[in-house]
């Protein structure tokens, strides 16, 4: 395997980024994992928009052109022969003796790619449903950034994993739901309406949540973005989440609730199968 690594591709066993690295002190950098499928890039100017604006939030130069960046990653498909899988692409304020405050502007920023293939459970675990556990949503109040300090979230997914569910389904202190520790979350209403929280310093903008809410209303559905609680969510016609990886994936139980009638709903079947459809549409690099 090989990784792109400040300028350079390299065998992904000797990859190193320097130990005053920012991102690795004070995770002082943003990331993006975006998808390929058979060989195409998914909503790459969607990632491309989300890295550009977590970088502008936290005062990080862009490492290169947008262009740039997109010949970067799909050296790095080609170079590890990625055909289903993803990109990873993480960006730092640079390398400078440990200190908080930023370094001299003239310091670089730091870029890494990876790409590996493997995208996400696949259709058999979609087809099955997966359960999800609720726990407190302890993070930052700037969740809209795609910011490396992931350590609430890698909490969170760790305790659901422990339990033997897939994701962590994320609640505020006001009892609503924010999302899940790395994927969106939605409910259906009993009257057939998708429920997903609206955008706000709160939630992570998902790009596959965008693309879904895009697809939903070409099918003719109804959205409401707005927030809502663990208990409409458990009793909920169907709920389901969505990532890069997961499309949108059923979820058939939330803690010990079963969701609807235990299997994977109609409505989040037919959209995922719509997303499957884009996904064989869209168009080579
Ligand atoms: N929410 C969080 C916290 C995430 O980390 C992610 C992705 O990793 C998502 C939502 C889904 O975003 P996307 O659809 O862009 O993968």
């Amino acid at each position: 395997r090989i990784a792109y690594v400040n300028g350079r591709y390299v065998p992904h066993s000797q990859a190193m980024v320097h130990v005053e690295d920012r991102g690795y002190q004070f995770s002082d950098g943003i990331y993006e994992v975006t998808g390929v499928y058979k060989g195409r890039p998914i909503d790459a100017e969607g990632h491309w928009e989300r890295l550009e604006r977590s970088l502008r939030e936290l005062s990080i130069a862009m490492p290169m052109s947008r262009r740039a960046l997109d010949f970067v990653a799909s050296q790095v498909v080609r170079r590890n022969r990625v055909v289903t899988g993803i990109v990873y692409i993480q960006v730092t304020r640079g390398v400078w003796p440990r200190n908080h405050p930023f370094p001299p502007k003239v310091t670089p920023p730091a870029l890494v790619m990876t790409a590996r293939n493997g995208l996400g459970p696949g259709q058999a675990v979609a087809e099955r449903g997966v359960s999800v556990y609720s726990q407190p949503d302890i993070r930052w109040g700037r969740r809209d950034i795609k910011t490396v300090s992931l350590l609430p979230n890698v909490l969170a997914k760790e305790k659901a994993h422990h339990e033997g569910g897939f994701e962590a389904l994320l609640v505020a202190s006001d009892g609503t739901v924010t999302e899940c520790a790395s994927s969106n979350a939605w409910i259906i209403t009993r009257d057939g309406v998708l429920v997903t929280r609206a955008l706000s310093n709160d939630i992570l903008p998902g790009i596959t949540r965008a693309r879904l809410r895009e697809l939903a209303l070409g099918m003719g559905m109804q959205i409401e973005e707005r927030s809502f609680t663990l208990d409409e969510a458990k009793a909920a016609r169907e709920v389901f989440i969505s990532s890069t990886g997961s499309f949108a994936l059923p979820v058939v139980r939330i803690d010990e609730t079963v969701i609807g009638n235990g299997v994977p709903g109609t409505l989040t079947l037919g959209l995922r199968a719509r997303y499957l459809e884009f996904l064989e549409s869209l168009s080579g690099p």
